[in-house]
Parts: structure tokens; C-alpha cells; sequence
């Protein structure tokens, strides 16, 4: 059996986690490379690599890929690319828990010929049976007293491939009566013909999670193992393992402790990679990382900064509850993170034309360019002056013009007067409208000597005060807007299927326009639209000459985000 006795577990241990030092903590986050990362991962991240770093300790970034399914190296890169994001380093601790199969295998022998695992041959169904219920003791199998040496036979049997998927099982021989269901002989090991991402064809039978993740946390030198608080019950068996196997000599004390919290979950938003996958398989999404999705490569292409999604992480604190999170507390870090430092910029979503009808009179020529400036920031001058110029034509909101103005309506009517943000105040006239009445372009004077920042400015008084950008500059831009992706606030929590409730008008594409500022924009960048709320340009989408920005989030909550 020599393949598989390499090393010794002395040298596993040693080499898992470099020189023991028992007086620092030492913590794991182990996700399973199944999958994108998503929001609740976060927590466990930032719980984990916060730790460590709050008390001087290590954090491993350690892939569970103990089960061959599923498991794919584009999903490993991935998450190492999402950690790193979030502004966590595991060092020199990056670890695979296929890496320890031999081990985990040793250490299974070493049960059966104590008499601690027994292979058991009935059928999943009998053994489901058999297993009992709350308040009803289970049944032993009745392949539970077979000698060790026989159970190691056999053990050795399903190793070589002997046997068929499904046909038996290794299982831990605990107790049949116990209260905890979970101590009732679970399934250690488990046949399963298939290839492994990391190990190929080596191995037909694999460790079940239960069985592989202790091991994998003491041959690490973990001190805290922590995990969702749904694993509660499984403690008795991760301790009951882990003390078997020091009394075998094959592992170290002090062992590992584990430790449970609640899980993170957001309303309107759901997390299990199962359900993520079908948003995209079936695409109600336009992947992993489109922006509507709560995975963190989702999040970061919506805008979202590694700041904000630490700090709405923190505000929700550690608990023994499942707590259900407000998908606004994250809108609310972001704007947190932005507003102080995001650069402000003009933007035209739903553009209207404006013409300046006396500008030639005003300033000599329609061909006269007026130079117009203004603070990239408000309270930080360190990012310099946006310039841009005025002409006679200019493009507007559309709902800054009202023709029959509502009460309490300060911008654009006939006969009213506004500034033009940075530039000159503007007395409406009127408006041109096409064939079906509706209005085609606004009609204002511009009042001289009414620019902003020059002395007199103020001489005029307005109430309203508008965006804009000028229309022989302006830079068209492909705007995405969104809403949330589902409807309800609990879209997997009830009956029906989850994919009922995704919004319709979870995407809203508009052609606008924003200041020539950003002309020379590059993919990833943050503003703030004046009025509009925050903006990122599209890291996959977004070019110089095809601008694309994604809305990350309003000024402020509204029920429509
Ligand atoms: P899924 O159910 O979506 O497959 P998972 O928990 O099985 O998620 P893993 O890759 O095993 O995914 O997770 C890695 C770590 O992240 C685990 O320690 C798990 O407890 C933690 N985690 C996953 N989801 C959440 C959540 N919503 N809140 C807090 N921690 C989470
Ligand atoms: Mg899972
Ligand atoms: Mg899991």
C-alpha cells in the first residue's frame, strides 16, 4: 500500500502550516472552487483575514476541492482574484485540501483497524431509514461488527476501484442512538469514479466534507475554525474526529476549535451558488459578473468599491443570528466611500436640446466658444478644475423643462429663468415640438454678464439650477441603469421558484451624454453624475471611442434604487 503512505503526519502538519507558534491564532477561509464568490462570502473573508490581522495571526486561503465535481480551475483563479480585491493577502498560506488525500486516507485506515469505521454495503435507501429520526433512535447496519481486518479489505477494495459508485461507504462507527443525528455512523468516505481537477484519476473514492474539513484545519494548525452557524451540530463530530485521531498518534494538540456564525444574507438578492448558476445558465443575467449580480466580480463590474463592501460587512457584525441585511446598508457604504473623494462630472441621460437664441448676440458669433470652469470636487480642490465651454446649443435633462410647469417647479418654463450650473443664468421662451406635439427643443436667452464666478453673477436671482453640457463637445456615452434583479425581498425564502420574481426592468440602457472631461475616461473609474448619483466606467465594455457607464447607485435611497 506503499503509494499511499508518503510522509508522515508529523511532516504533513509541519509542512501545512511552516513553524508552529502555538500563541497565534491561525484561521482559514475555505471556499470550494465551485463557483464565483459572493456577498456572504465577504463575511467570511473579512471575519477570517480580520482576525488574523486584528490579532497578529495568519489567515489561509485554503480550496476545499475534496470533491471532484464541479471543481474547476477557472473558479480557483477567480476567488484569489476576489480576495486579493478586498484587499486580503494569505501570504505564503495558500493551501489544497486534495493535497492532504493521502493523509485523510491514512487516517481512515488507522479508524478502521481500531475498530472506529466500518464499511457498510446497504443500499443509500436503507441506510436512510436506518439512520432514525428526532425523538427515534436509528438502527444498526448490519454490517456494523465486522472485524477490522475485514473492513480493512474491503476499505482497500473500494480504494482499487473494486466496487461501483454508490455500491458502500465508509462510515465512522459512533452511535445509532445518538441524539445528534449527526454522530449516527456518518459516511467518512464515499466510491465516486471521477476525475479530479487537481489529483486526475488517482483517487475512485473521495472524503466526505465532514470528515476532510477537521483534518484539513488541524493539519493546518488552525485555531479557529469558523463557519456558518448550519454546521452548529456537526461540532460534536469535527471534535470527536479530531480527538481519535490525536489519540492515534496521527495529529497534534492543541486541535483546532470550531466556531459558528450567522450567515450574511441581503434582501432582494440571492447566494447560493446553485441558484447564481441558473441566473446565468439561463440568462436572466449576462454572467457571473454582470452587474446585477451580488457576486463580488458582479459587484466590482457594478462599481462598487472593496471599501464599501468591507464596511457594510463590518456594520452587520458578527452574530449568532442569521441575520437578513438591507440591500441599501451596502448603497449607503458606498456613497460613505465615494462622496468624499468621487469626482463630479455633468450627465445627460435623457437628453433634451437647448438652444440659446440670442448667444450670438451675446458673444459675438454662434462660432464663439465660452470657456466655463468649475471644482472637480466641492471640498477637495487637490483634483483641479473641469473645463468645458458654452455654445448656442446645449443638451438638457428632459425633465428639467416643464412647459405648464407644476406647482412648486423652479426649472425650465416659459418665462422663467435658471443657471446654467458653472455657466451663465438662461430665461426660457419657449419650446419647438414636432409633428405629435411633442416638445423637440427648449428656446432661452442667455443673460449677460450672469457667469458664474465673475463678479455680479449673483445680480440676478434664480431658483433653479440645471446641468448641462454643451452640444458641440458633449461625449455620447452608452449609460446603464439598473434596478434590482429580483422583486421581492426574499425571492428564494417562500414556495415557487425563485425565478419568478426576477425584475423585468432589472436593466435599462439609455444613450445620453457627459461632459468632455471625460473623453478620455478609462475602464474602472468612479464619478459622481451631478444629480444623478455614482458611476463607474464598465470594466468589460467601456473604450475611449464607445463610452459605457454603469449606475452603481442614486444620491440617496429610493424605492426604485
Ligand atoms: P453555497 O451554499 O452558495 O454553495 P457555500 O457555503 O457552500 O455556499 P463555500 O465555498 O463552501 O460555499 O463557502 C466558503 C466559506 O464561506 C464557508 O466557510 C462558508 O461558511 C462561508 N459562507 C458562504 N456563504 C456565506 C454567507 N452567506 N454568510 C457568511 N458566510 C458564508
Ligand atoms: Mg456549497
Ligand atoms: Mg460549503
Amino acid at each position: 500500500a506503499g503509494r499511499h503512505f508518503a510522509g508522515s503526519p508529523g511532516d504533513a502538519a509541519h509542512h501545512a502550516a511552516g513553524p508552529l507558534d502555538e500563541a497565534r491564532i491561525r484561521t482559514r477561509f475555505p471556499p470550494e472552487p465551485n463557483g464565483y464568490l459572493h456577498i456572504g462570502h465577504a463575511k467570511s473573508i473579512c471575519l477570517n483575514f480580520g482576525l488574523a490581522r486584528d490579532y497578529g495571526g495568519a489567515c489561509h486561503l485554503r480550496f476545499d476541492d475534496t470533491n471532484p465535481e464541479k471543481e474547476e480551475q477557472e473558479y480557483v483563479d477567480a476567488i484569489k482574484d476576489m480576495v486579493q480585491w478586498l484587499g486580503w493577502s494569505w501570504g505564503d498560506n495558500l493551501y489544497e485540501a486534495s493535497s492532504y488525500f493521502d493523509f485523510m486516507y491514512r487516517a481512515a485506515e488507522a479508524l478502521v483497524e481500531a475498530g472506529l469505521a466500518y464499511v457498510d454495503e446497504q443500499t443509500p435507501e436503507e441506510m436512510r431509514q436506518n439512520r432514525g429520526d428526532f425523538g427515534t433512535p436509528g438502527t444498526n447496519s448490519p454490517w456494523r461488527d465486522r472485524s477490522p481486518a475485514d473492513n480493512l479489505a474491503r476499505f482497500r477494495e473500494m480504494r482499487d476501484g473494486k466496487h461501483p459508485d454508490g455500491a458502500m461507504v465508509l462510515r465512522a462507527k459512533i452511535d445509532m442512538a445518538s441524539p445528534n443525528i449527526n454522530l449516527r455512523d456518518p459516511t467518512i468516505y464515499r466510491i465516486k469514479h471521477a476525475e479530479h481537477h487537481a489529483t486526475g484519476n488517482r483517487w475512485c473514492i473521495y472524503p466526505m466534507y465532514t470528515f476532510a474539513h477537521p483534518i484539513e484545519d488541524a493539519l493546518e494548525r488552525i485555531t479557529h475554525s469558523i463557519c456558518t452557524l448550519e454546521f452548529e451540530d456537526q461540532r460534536p463530530f469535527y471534535d470527536w474526529l479530531l480527538n481519535q485521531l490525536a489519540d492515534l498518534g496521527l495529529l497534534a494538540r492543541p486541535l483546532p476549535r470550531q466556531f459558528e456564525f450567522g450567515r450574511l444574507n441581503l434582501n432582494y438578492v440571492v447566494t447560493s451558488k446553485r441558484k447564481l448558476r441558473q441566473l446565468v445558465e439561463e440568462s436572466h443575467v449576462s454572467g457571473w459578473d454582470d452587474p446585477r449580480m451580488p457576486t463580488l466580480v458582479g459587484l466590482r463590474r457594478r462599481g462598487y468599491t472593496p471599501e464599501s463592501v468591507r464596511a457594510m460587512v463590518e456594520a452587520t457584525g458578527v452574530t449568532k443570528q442569521n441575520a437578513w441585511i438591507e440591500d441599501t446598508v451596502l448603497d449607503g457604504c458606498l456613497r460613505a466611500d465615494l462622496e468624499p473623494q468621487a469626482p463630479r462630472a455633468f450627465a445627460v441621460l435623457q437628453p433634451l436640446k437647448l438652444k440659446l437664441t440670442n448667444f450670438a448676440e451675446v458673444f459675438g458669433s454662434d462660432a464663439h466658444r465660452e470657456p466655463c470652469e468649475t471644482a472637480a470636487h466641492p471640498h477637495k480642490p487637490e483634483l483641479g478644475q473641469r473645463r468645458f465651454t458654452l455654445g448656442p446649443e446645449l443638451w438638457i435633462e428632459t425633465e428639467d423643462f416643464m412647459e405648464v410647469p407644476v406647482k412648486g417647479y423652479f426649472r425650465l418654463f416659459p418665462g422663467n429663468k435658471v443657471r446654467l450650473k458653472a455657466g451663465y443664468v438662461i430665461e426660457c421662451t419657449g419650446c419647438e415640438k414636432g409633428a405629435d406635439g411633442s416638445v423637440t427643443a427648449v428656446l432661452a436667452t442667455v443673460v449677460p454678464d450672469t457667469k458664474s464666478g465673475t463678479p455680479g453673477a449673483d445680480a440676478v436671482k434664480v431658483k433653479g439650477v440645471i446641468g448641462w453640457v454643451a452640444a458641440h463637445e458633449a461625449v455620447a456615452a452608452e449609460i446603464r441603469l439598473y434596478e434590482r434583479l429580483f422583486t421581492t425581498p426574499q425571492p428564494d425564502a417562500g414556495e415557487g421558484n425563485f425565478l419568478d420574481f426576477v425584475n423585468p426592468n432589472s436593466l435599462r440602457v439609455v444613450q445620453g451624454f457627459v461632459e468632455p472631461s471625460l473623453a478620455g475616461a478609462v475602464a474602472d473609474q468612479r464619478w459622481q453624475f451631478e444629480r444623478h448619483g455614482y458611476f463607474v466606467s464598465d470594466r468589460v465594455d467601456h473604450r475611449a471611442d464607445k463610452p459605457v457607464f454603469n449606475k452603481i447607485t442614486g444620491l440617496r435611497d429610493s424605492f426604485a434604487k
